[in-house]
């Protein structure tokens, strides 16, 4: 058998004929850019997640640096967010002149809001989290530590749509939620394509410029904005696959919950949810002692796997001039020389899950 990490035909192929007629509408339309696709979808997807509002932007890295934009986090200023994040959580930081300030994972692969108080300096304007995998921070404590210190709290959401903590939706516990709806992600556009969401009715305008050159009215230009602007042939497909997100949600529940009831080998340790907080399975990570040998043995038997991320972005190349070195960050480390993402997507089938469950539990 063999069994691919992912699979976007299989996740797209329950909306093909929805997506199709909506494709022709919006070519048929005349109208690309900014118009009522972009704007239902915004007013969709912030009613979903409880929020007022929601601002489409081109893909999830331009939400994080337009939403630090909005807020006026630049040169001089830090940004605590955990080592073990995507890259794009840390350019969207960069990208502004800010730096970012990483502090080790806890044992849920999210941010330790314990080392939080060691990491604040006179410069801390925000706490950027990344809800990774899928599972909501615990956002109590993180709430706590940044009205206490009076400073911004981000959610880099890319990975987690409608995943909740306390019965809240991530992306709304503070100033601004990001979120990525690049195809792979539990919420998938048929491109790129990303949103910040917001309380803030004046962050929110500011947004709305920021993404179109820093313009509402044509040819006025109050900031040095971007172009950053949601498709609406993308808002289009996002609208028709928010009305099945709690399907398609689900769905991916039941996978990681077979996983989570039948892996028994002891060789693998497999993902861990924290109290109050709930997981909508982007990924399914287990942690082996052997990556390689182990990545080796599920090839060999046909199973597609993925490490997220095999590099942290302190030891990355492009972040060299941070200066950081090899053992600053032992956990985040361990955790890059020890993780596999293993087969999860919508439209897997149940032969594949029992085959995948059945390799992982014979691996010695
Ligand atoms: C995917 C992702 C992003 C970036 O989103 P794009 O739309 O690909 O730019 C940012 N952060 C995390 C955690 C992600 O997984």
């Amino acid at each position: 058998m063999n069994i691919p990490v992912n699979d976007l035909h299989r996740v797209n192929l329950p909306f093909q004929v929805e997506l199709e007629k909506k494709a022709l509408e919006v070519i048929r339309s005349g109208w690309f850019v900014l118009g009522k696709e972009v704007e239902l979808f915004e007013q969709e997807f912030a009613a979903k997640l409880e929020i007022p509002y929601c601002i489409g932007i081109d893909n999830g890295l331009n939400a994080i640096k337009l939403g630090c934009q909005a807020l006026g986090i630049g040169v001089g200023d830090e940004v605590i967010m955990q080592a073990n994040t995507y890259i794009a959580t840390v350019l969207g930081v960069t990208w502004n002149g800010a730096t970012p300030i990483f502090v080790e994972p806890n044992d849920f692969y999210n941010i330790d809001a314990g080392l939080l108080k060691l990491k604040i300096t006179s410069k801390t304007k925000a706490v950027l989290v990344t809800h990774l995998y899928g599972q909501t921070s615990e956002m109590d404590s993180v709430v706590e530590f940044c009205k206490e210190n009076n400073l911004f709290l981000l959610e880099d959401c890319a990975q987690s749509h409608f995943s909740k903590y306390n019965g809240q939706y991530s992306g709304t516990f503070g100033d601004l939620g990001f979120f990525s709806f690049y195809p792979t992600k539990n919420l998938g556009a048929l491109g790129d394509a990303g949103c910040v969401v917001t309380k803030n009715e004046h962050t929110a305008t500011l947004l709305k410029m920021l993404r179109n050159y820093g313009s509402r009215v044509r040819y006025q230009n109050l900031v040095a904005g971007h172009n950053a602007r949601l498709d609406e042939i993308q808002a289009a497909f996002l609208r028709i696959k928010l009305t099945h997100m709690d399907a398609i949600n689900q769905e991916r529940n039941s996978i990681a919950e077979r996983y989570n009831a039948e892996i028994t080998n002891p060789r693998i340790s497999k993902p861990k949810i924290a109290d109050k907080a709930t997981h909508v399975w982007h990924l399914y990570v287990v942690q082996v002692e052997e990556q390689e040998r182990f990545r080796t043995y599920l090839k060999v038997n046909g199973i597609q796997s993925d490490v997220h991320y095999p590099t942290p972005p302190h030891l990355s190349e492009a972040y060299k001039h941070l200066g950081y070195h090899v053992g600053d960050f032992p956990i985040t480390e361990k955790f890059s020389h020890s993780i596999v993402s293993i087969p999860i997507y919508n439209g897997m089938q149940n032969v594949e899950i029992d085959y995948v469950i059945k390799v992982m539990n014979e691996y010695e």
